[in-house]
């Protein structure tokens, strides 16, 4: 079932890659197409609970590494330490992730919403944390139309990076709680935004984005996203990569009450 996607997206992934200094592959090491595949197929294991947690935790430090050495290896993403946290309080480097809304539509006061402690990305066992910012769309008849617009709306890239998954194939009934997913590669800040339970996708694995560019259309898709008592919502996770490449979740609200905010 997966097959034909991935295939359109082997297709589009070579070409759609704008950065293409980042793949001068003179080298034996795997593309950053290739790393994107195993990012797609590493996280579907550990939702399907295929893979066990210290091996799924390797790889995903394996694919973290390379990935981040590829883009180093292009003069534009030398980026250091010091210079990612210059970047990060850069009034203008992200984006509002949801068109026509802005910091009042964040769900709780003050961003509360964020719990990070005992988030394991390895273990979908583990409940209970929510290292995510929710942000909430008016949506009263939950049609996955905003109500003032009657229109989808518009999920975009907070910052510029690299596709290097998505899920596409959700349907009511499915116990995945993401529902239809992107994840996007920052290379810049080394990092992964989440972008959840969205109706339909509007990239493939691969693709570069632009910050601020249309990724996904806001749903209900996701196990406990599609119950009546969830109001539509993105959610939203930044996940920040740690020097041995394992996932460390990042409360996002600064970025978000400063974003540029598009119409
Ligand atoms: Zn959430």
């Amino acid at each position: 079932m997966r097959i034909a996607g991935i295939a359109g997206a082997l297709l589009m992934g070579g070409l759609n890659i704008a950065s293409s200094q980042v793949i001068t592959s003179n080298s034996d090491e795997p593309t950053v197409y290739a790393y994107c595949q195993q990012f797609q197929r590493l996280y579907t294991q550990i939702r399907e609970q295929t893979v066990v947690p210290d091996s799924a935790r390797m790889q995903f430090s394996t694919i973290m590494k390379g990935l981040q050495s590829r883009f180093q290896s292009a003069e534009s993403f030398r980026v250091d330490s010091l210079q990612r946290d210059s970047l990060r309080q850069t009034k203008d480097y992200f984006w509002f992730p949801v068109r026509g809304y802005s910091t009042s539509a964040i769900g709780g006061t003050h961003g509360e919403g964020y719990r990070g402690k005992g988030f394991d990305l390895f273990d979908y066992t583990v409940r209970g944390s929510h290292p995510a910012q929710d942000i909430f769309v008016v949506d009263r008849n939950q049609n996955n139309l905003d109500d003032r617009t009657s229109q989808p709306v518009d999920i975009l890239s907070m910052s510029s990076g690299l596709v290097v998954s998505i899920e596409t194939g959700w349907k009511p009934g499915s116990d995945y709680r993401g529902g239809n997913w992107v994840w996007v590669y920052d290379p810049n800040l080394h990092g992964l935004f989440y972008y959840a339970h969205n109706s339909a996708v509007h990239v493939v694995t691969g693709q570069w984005v632009q910050a601020g560019q249309k990724i996904a259309e806001m749903g209900r898709t996701g196990f406990n996203a599609y119950k009546t008592r969830s109001p539509t919502h993105l959610h939203l996770m930044y996940l920040q990569i740690q020097p041995d490449g394992l996932p460390q979740p990042l409360n996002s609200y600064q970025w978000l009450i400063t974003a540029r905010t598009s119409n």
